[in-house]
């Protein structure tokens, strides 16, 4: 017996594949129980966490037998009623949001849940829009008012074409030596773009994984995929949408940065920064200090509503 460090690239919630720092790759188990500070997972081991394995002499025989302290996580929505989550991934770098205004449209009230449930993780989240390609002069500018918005807000925004390769040097440093979780639509072309920026990854991302479970109710997990260049891949297939914690609507404010650094102004300490006097959030929409679509979302999510591209022409 003998024991190792190693990292999860992969889980299917009954073994785990694990690597070490030498490279080698392990299929794991989980063994007996675990120290899990009661984290009420039905998914206890995510892809990204690091663990100390136990091997058999012969290395055939591979336990997990401890997990490090997360630096964060995220976690898949509940799927039955029970409280139970899934935790899916840890310890990223950073989420990133790849996103399209046609073919198919990212809605905005999508990007922004993206945005907020980020916030709510601490993990640094940055869009890539992609197809730059098939936006013609206007569409071309309202693409960029929409990454003004958010790149006012404080997000990195990317514009690229993977079909014409525009852009992708940046993507390239964006990625080199960190852990992103890459998530988006099914179809903006999260697989086309990590595979033009890594030619030697082979990488399926979504499209294997997703045709292979059309029309079933399996469960699917994250995979983590290592760069050529230094870095690497978290892919979640078939999650639509990463889970939000619950977040108490009072609290909602704290997840869009700009509505943060205001909120001290505001009159009242338990302000909702809806029809409230003395709201400095309101005000500072109103005189478009902050953006009027981005606090329109904010308003929309307090309510549970989906908010789209209202205000521009994007069907
Ligand atoms: P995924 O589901 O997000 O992984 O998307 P895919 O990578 O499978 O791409 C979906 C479709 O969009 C494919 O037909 C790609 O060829 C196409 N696609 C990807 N990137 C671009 C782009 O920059 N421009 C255009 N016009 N099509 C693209
Ligand atoms: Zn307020």
């Amino acid at each position: 017996m003998h024991k190792k460090e190693a990292i999860v690239i992969k889980s299917t919630g009954s073994w785990y594949q694990v690597k070490t720092a030498e490279h080698e790759i392990f299929e794991a188990r989980l063994k007996g129980k675990i120290r899990l500070d009661d984290r009420k997972t039905t998914n206890p081991i995510a892809v990204g966490d690091r663990v100390e394995i136990e091997l058999s002499d012969d290395n055939q025989d591979v336990n997990i037998c401890k997990i490090f302290e997360r630096k964060n996580y995220i976690i898949r929505k509940s799927i039955n009623l029970s409280k139970q989550t899934q935790v899916i991934a840890a310890n990223m770098d950073q989420a990133i949001l790849v996103a399209t205004i046609v073919q198919p449209r990212t809605s905005q009230g999508f990007i922004d849940r993206f945005l907020v449930t980020a916030e709510a993780y601490s993990i640094p989240a940055k869009i890539i829009f992609n197809k730059r390609d098939l936006l013609d002069e206007n569409l071309l500018k309202i693409q960029e008012e929409i990454m003004d918005m958010y790149m006012g807000a404080g997000y990195e925004c990317f514009s690229v074409s993977t079909l014409n390769h525009t852009g992708l040097e940046k993507i390239t440093s964006l990625l080199k030596d960190k852990t992103s979780l890459v998530t988006g639509h099914s179809g903006v072309g999260k697989s086309s773009l990590v595979n033009a920026v890594d030619k030697n990854l082979d990488l399926r991302i979504g499209i294997i994984s997703e045709a292979h479970n059309k029309g079933k109710h399996t469960t699917t997990f994250a995979e983590m995929f290592d760069l050529s260049f230094g870095g690497s891949i978290i892919d979640t297939p078939g999650i639509k949408e990463l889970g939000l914690i619950d977040i108490e609507k009072h609290e909602l404010g704290h997840f869009f940065p700009e509505i943060r650094t205001l909120m001290n102004g505001c009159k009242f300490n338990n302000c909702r920064h809806e029809n409230e006097p003395g709201c400095a959030v309101r005000k500072a929409a109103e005189t478009n200090q902050i953006s009027e679509f981005r606090y329109d979302s904010y308003l929309k999510m307090l309510h549970g509503e989906d908010m789209d591209w209202k205000h521009y022409d994007l069907k």
